[in-house]
């Protein structure tokens, strides 16, 4: 049995998908494009034909009533209970047998356990073809508010999908297990998912690796699909006040306004603007950028919505929100920052985003998947950081801030600087590893910060901040402390990495010691040179004239020699040794004594408010 393979699986309204486990931690299902989400549609074809996902959704504007979404709101329910839901649904439902509901397809009806078993089955193959071997066994997450008719219609669905449904779990309790809080002695989790059509705060205590539901609320009728409609209102109010009223739209472009809105909320998640542009069919085209701004006014009444529930949660749970200890993110909603700053400042505290928000359900259905297969999740234990981490500085090479072996909970703080004259954005890339250049290194993440007043190199002060708290999720931070700008990204630096691959990291930086600090050596040496000729340039244009002719003479020969030797070092074949290293610092050095006349005579030059550190790579 030690090599079973059980898929955890993330059954959702909008989106479903597939993660399994390996010793480095769970592995999200993606195709070859890289994508791992499943539209949870299923659409029928006159033909015969069945087809789910993004091809069903496109099937969706010609066929309505043969396009089943949303059919997780279905399970276990009957028509009573689903009143408020058929408004919403646009293909027809029949009652069904003992009190469900079914849904009319052609002449046929088809239950809402056939239905899931459909998108089950499309996303069991895709795990199938991806890891190249047959998988029958599978952990299935419904929302902790299920009842046990709708974990039983869960259960159906497995079996017509041919799986074997090893356990049924709660989504908050899977986005908890992938964060690995599991491990918490006792810890008080929010966990809050705001997904396409539902939302749900679940609020759980952890003891002893046992998870417990404190409370749950939300409103089964609040998502992104919400907020996708205030869009389209205002594109709609803005196509009829420019092109009159009697503008009406077919469902092709009604579907196409949907698609258009979606697809600029999740652009103003990142950015600040997202243009729209809708082409009318009769030669005209309405045009408009939507900026974040808008967005947030017109969104503000439904994310208020969720932290009423969350108040609610708190108060059926007998907690304030100062009790919470963690608080974790769930649904591709919480990427919009408002979701996330309103959230952050309800609780009082940061919440977890390090791992995508809606992947984390499925991945933590493959964390339940690996103890119920035997596997031990010892290397994702971190009382120390098993390897070093730090960002990338000028050049490739390494800035460490936290070494290997540090106990977590850990924090340590650098200041760096650009090196580009106005450099308005810079770029932090998270590395982990011990050796000494970013080729050699671990990637785990890239953010920027922008935004920057312009300021002359060297003098922006940019302090890097990492953090690695008790469950050891890493957050980089960085802000500029003359302008206040600020920006962060948060990290689970132990997920994809064995204990082997780390000790074999650990040896390489032996192996390589040597090699590796000349190569950054060099790298150190040439930033210097650098910034060395770029000052004397621009001495040599504020005071050149009075240099002496000889001084003059010695200043250019010397620079000539600095900009030759760059020159021959930009692509060294292997890292220089010691005595090169030194030939170059004399060269460097002879510039410099070169220059001191200038340099002396416009002392108070930008040089010498500069910060003389590590220094950033420019956008
Ligand atoms: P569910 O759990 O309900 O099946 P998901 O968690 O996959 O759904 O969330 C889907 C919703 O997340 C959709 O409304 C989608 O538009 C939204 N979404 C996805 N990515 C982003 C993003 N970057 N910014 C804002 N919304 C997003
Ligand atoms: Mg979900």
């Amino acid at each position: 049995m030690a090599d079973e393979l059980i898929l955890g699986i993330d059954l959702g309204t909008t989106n479903s998908l597939g993660a399994y486990m390996t010793p480095g931690g769970p592995v999200v299902i993606r195709d070859a494009s890289g994508n791992s989400l499943v539209p949870s549609v299923v659409a029928f074809g006159t033909d015969g034909a069945v087809t789910v996902g993004s091809q069903a959704r496109t099937h969706a504007v010609e066929n309505p009533l043969s396009t089943v979404y949303s059919v997780k709101r279905l399970m276990g329910k009957g028509l009573a209970d689903i009143r408020e839901d058929l408004k919403f649904l646009p293909y027809a439902i029949d009652p069904g047998p003992n009190d469900t509901v079914a849904v009319r397809i052609g002449d046929g009806l088809m239950s809402p356990p056939q239905l899931s078993a459909i998108i089950l089955r499309e996303v069991r193959s895709r795990a199938e073809a991806a890891l190249g071997r047959p998988i029958v066994q599978a952990v299935i997450t419904v929302p902790a508010y299920f009842d046990d008719a709708q974990r039983q219609a869960t259960r159906d669905a497995g079996r017509i999908a041919g799986l074997n449904v090893r356990r049924i779990v709660n989504e908050p309790t899977a986005a908890a297990l992938a964060y690995g809080l599991d491990r918490k002695e006792d810890a008080t989790i929010a966990v809050y998912d705001l997904g396409g059509g539902t939302f749900d705060i679940s609020v759980l205590r952890v003891s002893g690796g046992v998870f417990q539901v404190l409370a749950t609320n939300g409103d089964t009728h609040l998502g992104g699909d919400d907020l996708d409609m205030e869009i389209i209102n205002l594109v709609t109010d803005g196509i009829r006040s420019q092109f009159g009223q009697e503008i009406t739209f077919p469902p092709a472009t009604r579907q196409a306004l949907r698609d258009l809105a979606e697809a600029a909320k999740i652009r103003l998640s990142t950015q600040q603007q997202a243009p729209i542009e809708i082409d009318m069919g009769d030669g005209r085209v309405y045009r408009r950028t939507l900026s974040r701004q808008e967005f947030e006014v017109r969104c503000g009444k439904w994310i208020n919505h969720t932290i009423e529930h969350c108040q609610m949660a708190m108060a059926d749970a007998r907690l304030t929100p100062g009790n919470i200890d963690q608080v974790v993110m769930v649904g591709g909603c919480t990427r919009i920052p408002m979701v996330l700053a309103r959230v952050g400042e309800f609780f009082g505290r940061t919440p977890y985003t390090a791992i995508n928000p809606d992947e984390v359900v499925a991945m933590g259905a493959a964390v339940q998947a690996g103890i119920l297969a035997g596997m031990s999740r010892d290397t994702l234990l971190l009382d120390v950081t098993p390897l070093s981490l730090g960002i990338e500085t000028l050049g490739g090479a390494v800035g460490k801030l936290i070494m290997r072996n540090s106990t977590v909970p850990c924090q340590a703080s650098e200041v760096f600087t650009t090196y580009v004259d106005g450099q308005t954005s810079v770029d932090i890339h998270v590395l982990q590893g011990e050796r000494e250049l970013v080729a050699d290194c671990r990637s785990l993440g890239k953010f920027q910060l922008r935004g920057l007043p312009p300021m002359p190199a060297g003098a922006p002060r940019i302090q890097v901040t990492f953090l690695i708290d008790a469950n050891g999720i890493l957050s980089v931070s960085a802000r500029e402390t003359r302008s206040g700008r600020e920006a962060s990204i948060q990290i689970t630096p132990s997920h994809g990495l064995n204990k082997d691959q780390i000790d074999g990291m650990v040896k390489d930086s032996y192996k390589f010691a040597r090699q590796d600090m000349n190569a950054h050596r060099l790298i150190d040496i040439r930033n210097e040179a650098g910034r060395i000729l770029t000052a004397i340039d621009k001495a040599l244009a504020d005071a050149g004239s009075i240099l002496s002719a000889d001084e003059r003479t010695l200043l250019d020969t010397a620079v000539a020699d600095l900009k030759g030797w760059l020159d021959r070092t930009s692509q060294p074949a292997q890292p220089p040794d010691d005595d090169q290293l030194d030939a170059f610092y004399q060269i460097i050095k002879a510039a410099n004594d070169a220059a001191t006349p200038l340099t002396q005579a416009q002392m108070d030059s930008v040089l010498d408010k500069t910060v003389k550190g590590r220094k950033l790579t420019e956008l």
